[in-house]
């Protein structure tokens, strides 16, 4: 074992931070320069480097090239300087780095399998280094994030989103790979991009799409066995839907996009309940947007009531409606609607106008996930303000260009009495001498905690009941101190302590539906998940 391969391998450099011992009993004498210093020191320095790049894309170029090198470091910066970091490491900076990721490419962050691999995909897994597999997230890069198909380019989002569960939910980095399946892309500026580094082909469908998926969750399976965390990550909404349930019954599977957005907007609806007072069941929902994200958080909502009420799932569900590219979702329009929207089908006469569907509809709380900006309009927030104290208006279409509102919009044209929160941040609006803090309904509150829970219980499938437990779990970290100023999530500063009480929450519904396998059950589940997470202080070298 050489010195210089010891520098040049991110699991144990340790950079300048090597004692003068380690240095003698590693050949690293000379490979460095005579000062020692100390990780938190170099944390210093880090963001002090980082600090200094005013393109967004060269603060994330500068953390994957740390990534590289040093990672506990990474993972120390990260850790310490969450607030800061997860919009450079996430979004909104990770979306840019998925456009570029022809040319900013320098080394492969996890596994690409394409159609080029069908028929090879568990040779391709046994390629990876690492054997010990917790976590996958899976990508096939045809809607990344708001931007569209990004092909083979979306390998930036599963890099992404586990570095957030080691950093936010402490699941150990080796056990966590990122995977992107190609099947072509029918993104025309790539096909004729010269740099684009995936199968330059229309994307492939039907058949030979299923195909592909189910050899890669077979081989899955056969190489990690039944306890490996599969999520699903950024597929377009016509095939989420379909692989969720087909997989469900087979695999541990989660899409973060349908299920941790809707259990992310459960805990903040909980959460603002107990300022504007009632259950869940005395509110009325209206929706703008009826694909992953309206028709996943309507379910999860309809579930949480109904559990509560004792009432039928399709009887809870009349209270929340929906409206999607061509107006209210009714019943006349059954027959035309896509399955996953077809259950939002309520007795009623069409409307089109989102104004007018509120001054029907009389919603309580309005939520924003149709990808469009802008549509809350002064008069659509006017309406809901006419209709409520206060209204709970929640616009979580990302990026922050395609917010429905801005936080002071919200504020404003509600006179200061809306409960708001959004996808994108935004930051406190003054409105009449009161500070008003705005809620991020970010769904790294909810996933890394989540998966957690499920790994450390030895979970093999996923319930709906755990996602409650999730935003049960969520909504309970949120104190007087944080309502005061309109909050309706803790801060993400605490996000360890958060993604704790979420994991053993999330256990605990595990253990109790007797889904788990790793017995017997721990007593204090929080202590538990706490001594699981990794730490990315460094150690010490003989
Ligand atoms: P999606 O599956 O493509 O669904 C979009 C929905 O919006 C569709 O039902 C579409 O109608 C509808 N729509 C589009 N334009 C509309 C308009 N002008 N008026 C009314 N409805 C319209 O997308 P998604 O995955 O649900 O994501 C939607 C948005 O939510 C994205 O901006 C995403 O960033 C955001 N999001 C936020 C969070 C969060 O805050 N934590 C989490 C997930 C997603 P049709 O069905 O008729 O086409
Ligand atoms: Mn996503």
């Amino acid at each position: 074992a050489s010195g210089y391969t010891l520098l040049r391998d991110p699991h144990h450099n340790k950079g300048l931070a090597f004692n003068d011992k380690e240095r003698d009993a590693h050949y690293l004498r000379g490979l460095l320069p005579p000062v020692v210093v100390s990780q938190e020191l170099q944390v210093k320095k880090m963001m002090h480097n980082i600090r200094q790049y005013q393109v967004p894309l060269q603060r994330y170029m500068a953390m994957m090239d740390l990534q590289e090198r040093n990672q506990r470091l990474f993972y120390k910066m990260l850790i310490d300087h969450v607030e800061e970091l997860l919009p450079v490491v996430y979004t909104p900076t990770v979306g840019e780095a998925c456009q570029q990721y022809g040319s900013i490419f320098m080394r492969p962050q996890g596994l690409y399998i394409s159609l080029k691999e069908k028929g090879k995909i568990l040779e391709v897994l046994r390629n990876w280094p690492e054997k010990n597999i917790q976590v996958i997230v899976v990508t096939d890069g045809e809607r990344i994030l708001g931007l569209g198909d990004l092909g083979c380019q979306g390998m930036g989002i599963p890099v992404g989103k586990l570095s957030l569960y080691t950093a936010l939910g402490g699941v150990r980095p080796s056990a966590c790979l990122p995977v992107t399946i190609d099947v072509g892309t029918n993104n025309e500026e790539l096909l004729n991009d010269e740099f684009y580094i995936g199968l330059k082909q229309k994307r492939a469908t039907g058949q030979e799409y299923t195909e592909l998926i189910q050899e890669f969750m077979t081989a899955v399976k056969r190489n990690y066995g039944e306890k490996i965390l599969i999520q699903f990550e950024d597929f377009a909404n016509h095939n989420a839907f379909d692989l969720l349930a087909r997989y469900g019954t087979t695999h541990l599977v989660f899409n973060d996009d349908i299920q941790g957005t809707a259990s992310v907007v459960l805990a903040g609806l909980i959460a603002a309940l107990k300022s504007v007072g009632g259950s869940l069941s005395d509110h009325t929902f209206l929706f703008l947007g009826a694909g992953e994200a309206g028709t996943g958080i309507a379910e999860l909502i309809a579930l949480e009531i109904s559990k509560k009420t004792n009432a039928s799932v399709e009887e809870t569900r009349k209270k929340i409606w929906l409206v999607d590219s061509k107006g209210l979702i009714v019943n006349s329009r059954k027959e035309s609607l896509q399955h996953f929207k077809k259950p939002w089908a309520h007795e009623h006469e069409p409307i089109t106008g989102l104004v007018d569907a509120i001054n029907e509809i009389k919603p309580t709380v309005l939520i924003g996930t149709s990808g469009k900006g802008g549509q809350f309009t002064k008069e659509v927030v006017e309406s809901m303000a006419a209709i409520n104290e206060q209204p709970i208006i929640l616009a979580l279409s990302n990026p922050t260009s395609q917010s429905e509102c801005t936080a002071e919009q919200a504020y404003t044209w509600s006179q200061g009495r809306a409960i708001f929160a959004s996808g994108s941040p935004f930051g406190p609006v003054e409105y009449e001498g009161k500070v008003f803090t705005p809620g991020q309904a970010n769904n790294a509150y909810i996933f890394p905690g989540f998966g957690l829970g499920l790994i450390m219980s030895g979970t093999i499938r996923v319930h709906d009941d755990m996602l409650l437990a999730a935003s049960e779990a969520l909504a309970a970290q949120v104190t007087e101190e944080n309502y005061d100023k309109g909050l309706i999530y803790p801060p993400f500063s605490n996000i360890r302590k958060i993604s704790a009480h979420i994991a053993a929450n999330v256990a605990a519904k595990a253990y109790e539906l007797g889904l788990a396998t790793r017995l017997p059950q721990p007593k204090d589940l929080v202590k538990h998940a706490e001594s699981c997470m990794y730490s990315p202080t460094y150690r010490g070298y003989r």
